[in-house]
């Protein structure tokens, strides 16, 4: 009956985690059934009666409706844009029809831009908030976990080019974000498994009690449980919202928000070997990513080896994929190694990585032999 009251008190009252920054901070509310509350809620923070929600054609069926009505009951007039669901919207085209359609029908400056929807839907909806007119105001109600713990947080907002992802971007922060964590139980298991990594990846960085709990309740959060779901979202957003408040732009070379790329140099390797085509979804390669960089901190002295053990174990019990042999494809060494040091421009036969002393106590270093990195891809099975 605890869980009952618990569950029951997360549903009326929304945790609100303030993210402070230096010219502005606003709110990642967290809770069940936010969506049919979203009037209420943004009724404070909406400098006018009026909105653009942008979102995708997974999404919109399953939410689209409930959170029009919703705004409707406080007298927030709508209107709403629809994208192909994926990553290839990221791009020029959408972008240019997006904002086309909003400019068309005309906007005034303190319109608000709505992404409802994942990571994808944040960061074009984001741009095109960033952009038009010079910045209009923008609210996010990320609909995937790795939306809610990531993406969300933070204010990065960006398009792909053909040159490579992410290249065209603003720092933009909310007004607001809604992680509504009702809208998981309609998530296919492999995409909670890939925002899964990034909540352990947060753990593992500099958060060893999120890690802890991570250990205890994974398998909740896999398992849909609201509260086990709100709880991890809180602990994450948590987490990103205090690296972000001490590196809002990522000016810092070390530590700051680097360190959020634990896992990300390996991971990255492999989707980009793969041609991003969703046969390896990037948190599926952080997974991969997370125990090969215990695995390389421990090979070269700076990790005990029972926090790597750990690492790999928790993630293994999840089911979740941990070795490069794992996967279906084969890579190749020289490739994998090819893309990193792309990646991270090596120099002198030294390689820059985010590494661990330990659960917790991650940290960069732009020193590691490529021979080490080498023999950990080949025991791991490439
Ligand atoms: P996504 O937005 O493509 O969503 C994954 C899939 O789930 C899509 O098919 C989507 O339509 C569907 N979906 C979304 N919500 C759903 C729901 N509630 N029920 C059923 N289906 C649903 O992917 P993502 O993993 O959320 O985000 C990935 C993107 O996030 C990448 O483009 C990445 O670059 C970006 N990202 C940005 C930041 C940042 O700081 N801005 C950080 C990390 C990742
Ligand atoms: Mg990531």
């Amino acid at each position: 009956t605890t869980r009952v009251m618990e569950a029951l008190a997360l549903s009326r009252r929304p945790l609100r985690l303030p993210v402070s920054l230096s010219r502005a901070s606003y709110d990642v509310v967290i809770g069940t059934d936010l969506i049919s509350r979203a009037g209420g809620l943004l009724a404070p923070v909406l400098p006018q009666k009026n909105a653009i929600i942008i979102t995708d054609n997974n999404v919109a069926p399953l939410y689209l409706q409930k959170l029009e009505d919703s705004l409707h009951e406080t007298g927030v007039r709508t209107r709403s844009l629809r994208v192909t669901p994926g990553e290839q919207s990221k791009c020029l085209t959408i972008y240019q029809h997006l904002t086309d359609a909003i400019l068309e029908q005309g906007v005034e400056r303190r319109t608000t831009i709505i992404a409802l929807g994942g990571g994808v839907v944040g960061d074009l909806a984001g741009f095109v908030a960033a952009t038009t007119l010079r910045g209009l105001p923008f609210v996010q109600i990320p609909t995937t976990l790795l939306s809610q713990v990531d993406s969300s947080v933070g204010g990065k907002t960006g398009i792909n080019t053909r040159w490579g992802k992410n290249l065209l971007g603003a720092f933009h922060q909310p007004l607001c974000v809604l992680a509504d964590v009702t809208t998981l139980s309609t998530l296919p298991r492999r995409e909670l498994v890939a925002g899964y990594a990034e909540i352990v990846k947060s753990g593992l960085i500099g958060d060893p009690a999120l890690f802890d709990w991570c250990e205890k309740h994974g398998a909740a959060v896999l398992d849909q449980e609201p509260e086990a779901l709100a709880e991890a979202v809180r602990q994450a957003c948590a987490f990103k919202a205090r690296v972000v408040a001490g590196d809002e732009r990522e000016e810092q070379k070390s530590n700051g928000r680097a360190l959020l790329n634990l896992g990300h140099t390996f991971g990255h390797a492999l989707e980009a070997e793969l041609g991003y085509d969703g046969r390896l979804l990037h948190g599926e390669a952080v997974s991969i990513g997370l125990h090969l960089a215990f695995a390389l901190s421990v090979r070269l002295g700076l990790c005990p080896a029972e926090d790597q053990i750990r690492v790999t174990q928790h993630l293994e019990n999840l089911s979740m994929p941990t070795h490069i042999r794992d996967l279906p494809q084969t890579f190749a060494v020289d490739d994998l190694m090819a893309h990193m040091q792309r990646d991270k421009k090596m120099q002198d036969g030294r390689l820059s990585f985010v590494l661990a002393h330990g659960i917790g106590r991650a940290f960069t270093t732009q020193d590691v032999p490529a021979d080490a990195v080498r023999e950990i891809l080949i025991a791991d099975g490439a």
